[in-house]
């Protein structure tokens, strides 16, 4: 249902970020995008979200995104980015509410209420719904920037980085929380993220990015190998496995040595 052909992307002054980006998702999975820092996840998930417009083709349900209207994009893709700062005061509610701008006529029905109260209470978020998201955490926030998104009801989520700010308890909180919605409704959900553990425990596909371009895709079990890892991120790991869970482990000694060839 998304797809990506041929996807590429250069930033002004000529600094090229995407190329040769093919990809097929279809609907109801975690789909993690990793890779080193600067390897293209952002801006592949800012290409998607038509936020910026991305060389070839980009398609949902068989329809380009370029030929969408912003409203159809919004009722069919949530993005939630890194972080957001506010310069003025807006309660949780009303920052979560605005996912419903896509639907909202002159003023939210009953049904945008429940939702937007739903939504607040699957994320935990029930005791700040009148609080300042300017007065929360970093991880509070972005809990109410995906509760925004979900409140969107989209078919295809895209978060960016959902848990950099979270501790070890919401990481798990929110990554379960992702995998009952994505399985409840049936949706596609594109997330960039750093922690290859949690993207090896979460995700049902996993594209690896590298220099802009994706170097493998597949399972979790068929990215995250050694091989792969070393070659993408220049880190050697070892792979353990425990019963369903595999762990992935630096391997201390060899980056020393990597950092030191590389500093050369
Ligand atoms: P990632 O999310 O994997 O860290 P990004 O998509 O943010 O990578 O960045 C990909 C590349 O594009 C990097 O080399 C980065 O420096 C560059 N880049 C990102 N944003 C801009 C921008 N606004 N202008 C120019 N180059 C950018």
């Amino acid at each position: 249902m998304l797809e990506l052909r041929n996807v590429g992307f250069e930033y002004k002054g000529g600094h090229r970020a995407l190329s040769g980006v093919d990809l097929s998702l279809t609907c109801g999975g975690i789909v993690s995008i990793v890779g080193p820092n600067g390897s293209g996840k952002t801006t592949l998930l800012r290409c998607i979200d038509n936020l910026i417009h991305a060389e070839g083709e980009i398609l949902l349900n068989d329809r380009r995104i370029s030929d969408m209207t912003t409203r159809e994009i919004a009722r069919s893709i949530g993005y939630v980015p890194q972080s957001f700062t506010g310069s003025f005061p807006v309660t949780v509610f009303d920052m979560v509410l605005l996912g419903r701008k896509p639907y909202v006529g002159w003023s939210p029905s009953d049904d945008d209420l429940r939702i937007v109260s739903e939504n607040i209470a699957r994320l935990d978020l029930s005791e700040f719904t009148l609080r300042d998201v300017n007065q929360l955490s970093g991880g509070e926030r972005q809990k109410v920037l995906i509760a925004r998104a979900l409140s969107q009801e989209p078919n295809v989520l895209l978060l960016d980085e959902p848990t950099s700010n979270l501790d070890i308890r919401h990481q798990l909180g929110v990554m379960r929380h992702l995998r009952e919605i994505v399985v409840g409704k049936g949706l596609l959900a594109l997330m960039a993220i750093h922690d290859l553990n949690l993207a090896s425990q979460y995700s049902d596909y996993v594209v690896m990015m590298h220099g802009g371009q994706v170097y493998a895709q597949g399972s979790p079990n068929e990215v995250f190998t050694r091989e792969n890892i070393q070659t993408t991120y220049g880190v050697d790991v070892a792979i353990h496995q425990h019963g369903d869970i595999r762990h992935i482990v630096p391997v201390e000694e060899h980056n020393v040595a990597v950092m030191a060839h590389t500093s050369i």
